[in-house]
């Protein structure tokens, strides 16, 4: 898992950090490191997993960094609403957001939780047909 270990305060590029080091996600938000970017806002940030899971595998990741859902706050109740909002949007723009198509939307918490990067974002899956339950 990455660490954050700098002291808080604001990223280039809008990214708000609250402490220790960029994450791989504020870097891409920063345009520090390249992202394959489908959608960016003044909130958000959605871009194509470097090593996609599905045909189709996109992260939505908010500029504020809340690094998990269970530590999000009351605060951050609208940026997490609009991040779903953002996953709908981006699935239709993909020709995903149909019925007979249809994704799959996923946020690991955690180290039994697959969490890897400590930076809350969405996973948008979709492209095939995904088995039930999940590993
Ligand atoms: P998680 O395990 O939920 O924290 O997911 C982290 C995701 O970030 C994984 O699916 C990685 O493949 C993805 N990832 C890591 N580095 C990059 C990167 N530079 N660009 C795009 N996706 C990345």
């Amino acid at each position: 898992m990455e660490d954050r270990d700098t002291p808080p305060g604001f990223g280039p590029a809008g990214s708000v950090f609250t402490g220790n080091a960029m994450t791989i996600f504020e870097k891409i938000i920063a345009r520090e490191i390249p992202g394959d970017i489908e959608h960016e806002d003044d909130r958000c940030i959605a871009f194509h997993d470097i090593q996609p899971q599905a045909p189709i595998h996109v992260l939505i990741v908010p500029k504020k960094v809340i690094p998990r859902v269970g530590e999000a706050t009351a605060e951050d109740e609208a940026v997490l609403g609009h991040l779903l909002l953002v996953a709908g949007q981006v699935a239709s723009q993909l020709g995903v957001n149909s019925t007979d198509k249809g994704f799959r939307l996923v946020i690991n918490n955690g180290s039994n939780g697959g969490e890897a990067v400590p930076h809350l974002h969405v996973h948008l899956l979709a492209g095939r047909s995904l088995q039930w339950p999940p590993g």
